[in-house]
């Protein structure tokens, strides 16, 4: 219990809710079955072996979803952090200068790891084809931030969407996927039908932030004009200066949602 208080950095999220890398749900299962399975796994782990999401190694083991010396190295965003954003402040405060100096339309968000020392594990989950981490990264979402998900009153998780044609290029979306882990974990539903991406934007990556807001109008369009929701939360990747984050809530807002929050896998200091 004392390693989980560390490890995640969220007091009131611990409990047991530990991110711990290992498969949950392993139940109580007959010899018999159990020996089916671990032979099913062998054949799965010689086949499509799976790989550590922070050194890419290939994994000894299927049910494990992290390397244990990887998993020590790994940075949980730590207290104190900024009300508003969730971003670890070098010091005790409310918010950090970001928040403080322009706000934001989304009522609070949080993540779960900071982004230094995540990039390059982050790039081959969005771009390397590596969709086998949103099992390790979602879990941790899950147990780090599951709690406060609930307190927050979400009834719904909604993935950042990426435009069609990336989506087909790249296989899949990964703040999707992220969600579904969430969503298995946490029994809150995740909804992908109400909102799109509107035209092809350019990375955000790529720009700095008045091109990013610029790039953000009109990015998003409502799938469903009438919201039959209250509370929700956006899920995404990455968060760095929130604009994706707030050019979605504006959209949601204009569709009869209330009150937006964000979680991400990781946070980096804004831009
Ligand atoms: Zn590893
Ligand atoms: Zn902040």
């Amino acid at each position: 219990m004392e390693q989980r208080k560390t490890i995640s950095g969220h007091k009131e999220d611990t409990g047991n809710h530990g991110c711990t890398g290992k498969h949950g749900n392993e139940g109580k299962t007959g010899n018999l079955r159990n020996a089916g399975r671990i032979c099913g796994e062998f054949l799965l782990d010689l086949l499509f072996p799976r790989r550590c999401p922070v050194c890419d190694r290939v994994l000894r083991f299927r049910k494990e979803l992290v390397c244990p010396s990887c998993f020590r190295t790994v940075r949980f965003v730590r207290e104190p952090f900024c009300m508003k954003c969730g971003k670890s402040l070098p010091e005790e405060g409310e918010y950090c200068r970001d928040c403080r100096e322009k706000g934001h339309l989304y009522v609070q968000g949080a993540a779960v790891f900071e982004y230094a020392g995540m990039a390059p594990s982050i790039y081959r989950f969005k771009y390397g084809g590596r969709q086998e981490y949103a099992e390790f990264y979602g879990k941790c979402m899950a147990e780090v931030l599951g709690k406060r998900m609930k307190r927050w009153g979400v009834q719904a998780l909604i993935p950042v969407p990426i435009h069609p044609s990336r989506k087909r290029r790249r296989g899949y979306n990964q703040a999707e996927l992220l969600a579904e882990v969430i969503g298995s974990l946490t029994g809150i539903p995740v909804r992908k039908d109400i909102i799109a991406r509107g035209k092809k934007t350019v990375p955000q990556k790529d720009l700095n932030v008045k091109q990013r807001q610029n790039n953000l109008k009109k990015a998003f369009k409502i799938l469903e004009n009438d919201v039959k929701l209250d509370t929700i939360v956006i899920i995404d990747d990455i968060y760095t200066t929130g604009s994706t984050i707030d050019a979605m809530t504006a959209v949601l807002h204009g569709a009869g949602v209330n009150r937006v929050y964000y979680a991400a896998l990781a946070i980096g200091n804004g831009l």
